[in-house]
């Protein structure tokens, strides 16, 4: 088990400080945060039946359960698939597991996540546990979206906010994990996952560096004409194509802003500054605007697992990002 982040400490402090435990917390806060993480750590500090000053003991009977992955009293309610909502059938079951436990007395610990994705029928159907709670049931509800919950559920649980910690403390945090890299990929590493030291870490095991590398290199000789659109498409098959529209839907952004304020900033990474840079001289912002509407579509069927063949994907993309530049 791991433990508290560094920048969650002030937070855990206030979590497990109480001196009465809320009936419902709502964990809320950039992806990659860490909220997951602080969740799982505070739901076994409650189900702890000894815990110590500031942690579980990890030793008691409830603690092996929860490491073994079987503790009865910790509930998970989450989506079928990613990309999907939470059905109310799940949240009915939830709800009446919740009620036969209390009866036996004891506490138990829900965490749902991510809680923005609740339909409003299970919505509807959790605010009612909410309302009227069952003693000893704590609900740990986990979001990055909290504008999309409704404030009937927001009013009814404690907000924890769970920022970013700033880029210094991030970047220390992420060098004493990968304490092979140099300076120069940590700070890179940070500005592709927007920041997040958990996602760098993930980056960073996914050899996203390299592959940036490689896409920058490709898109180069696409512009070129070094490369047709089929022929690049195909070396990315391999590669997460959601990431990669992930990167050309920024870099959409990136010029809408640069045409709007001329500050080399608004190019963002230094890898595409020259490439983007050039790109904003001819490109209608209608047209920017299309192909960034074109590739969120295409990202939010990935996510929800729609037969996009990638290779066709990724040709269509670099069709349309070419013709952006009138070829
Ligand atoms: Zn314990």
């Amino acid at each position: 088990m791991v433990d508290i982040l560094p920048w969650q400490q002030d937070i855990w402090q206030g979590l497990i400080g109480r001196t009465q435990h809320a009936h419902a917390y709502l964990l809320h806060g950039p992806a990659g945060s860490g909220k997951r993480q602080m969740a799982e750590l505070f739901a076994r500090f409650l189900l702890c039946k000894q815990p110590q000053a500031a942690q579980a003991c990890g030793q008691c009977r409830s603690c092996k359960l929860y490491a073994a992955d079987s503790h009865p009293d910790m509930l998970r309610v989450e989506p079928e698939e990613p990309g999907k909502g939470i059905l109310i059938a799940y949240v009915r079951e939830l709800v009446a597991s919740i009620q036969q436990t209390a009866q036996q007395g004891g506490r138990q610990v829900v965490i749902l996540e991510p809680a923005e994705v609740m339909t409003l029928e299970s919505a509807n159907a959790l605010l009612k546990s909410l309302e009227e709670p069952s003693a000893g049931t704590v609900f740990l509800l986990i979001t990055h979206q909290l504008s999309f919950l409704l404030p009937t559920i927001k009013s009814r649980c404690v907000l924890q906010a769970c920022p970013l910690p700033d880029l210094a403390q991030a970047k220390t945090w992420l060098a004493q994990q990968l304490p092979s890299l140099d300076d120069t990929q940590l700070t890179k590493l940070l500005q592709l996952s927007g920041g997040s030291p958990l996602k760098a870490q993930q980056f960073a095991e996914d050899n996203v560096l390299q592959m940036r590398a490689d896409v920058v290199e490709g898109v180069k000789q696409l512009l070129k004409r070094q490369l047709a659109p089929a022929q690049l498409a195909g070396q990315w098959t391999k590669l997460p194509t959601v990431l990669l529209l992930d990167w050309f839907a920024q870099w959409c952004q990136n010029i809408l802003r640069y045409q709007l304020t001329q500050n080399t900033v608004d190019l963002g990474l230094q890898d595409m500054q020259p490439v983007l840079g050039h790109m904003a001289k001819f490109v209608q912002a209608e047209q920017l605007t299309e192909t960034h509407s074109w590739i969120l579509e295409r990202r939010n069927k990935l996510l929800r697992r729609a037969p996009l063949r990638a290779d066709l994907l990724l040709e269509s993309l670099l069709v349309r990002w070419m013709g952006l530049i009138g070829f």
